[in-house]
């Protein structure tokens, strides 16, 4: 049974640190830790976690796109595995969107992120994946990378675009639903 992991609060150091990557994905715990990662990311109702939310200094983050109150006109995809990423390639076109974190909770911003990246990395059964990520995906992607870098959304919004969660949550239920 995975567990569930207790998530680091902005504050902490680990979320401010550069990650290491993943020696041996094959390790049975890293293996334990992604599943525990999906575990958790899906009990909060996440679309991603990134392990130094779970007190783990590596480069390894689980992206998990799905419909939620939050975040109503997600795309659906099965939870992935993304470890010792790199972005190959980014779209010189940006777009703002709302993003929150569970690290950062209660409060949402909208934040600019490349439309488009193009990037490669280790897949859970230690194969190397390439993949084009566009539009609300390619924007977790980008939030999660950021973790492993010490980076939070904050540093990339305009301090005049965050919102306290009660007032995002009037703002989405006035959005139309795709
Ligand atoms: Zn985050």
């Amino acid at each position: 049974m995975p567990t569930l992991l207790q998530i680091s609060q902005l504050g902490h150091p680990i979320l401010r640190r550069k990650a290491r990557e993943v020696e041996n994905v094959s390790d049975p715990a890293i293996q334990a830790l992604i599943d525990d990662m999906i575990h958790t990311c899906q009990d909060v109702d996440g679309v991603g976690i990134a392990a130094p939310q779970v007190y783990q200094q590596l480069r390894l983050f689980i992206i998990a796109s799905k419909p939620s109150p939050c975040y109503p006109n997600a795309p659906y995809m099965e939870p992935m595995a993304i470890i010792n990423p790199v972005i190959t390639f980014t779209s010189e076109e940006k777009e703002k969107d709302w993003e929150g974190c569970l690290s950062i909770p209660g409060i949402r911003g909208l934040v600019p992120r490349h439309k488009m990246v193009m990037v490669s990395f280790t897949n859970r059964n230690c194969e190397q994946e390439e993949k084009i990520f566009d539009g609300f995906i390619a924007r977790v992607f980008q939030h999660e990378y950021d973790h492993i870098d010490g980076i939070v959304f904050l540093d990339r919004a305009d301090s005049k675009d965050l919102i306290m969660e009660k007032e995002y949550q009037k703002i989405i239920q006035a959005m139309p639903k795709r």
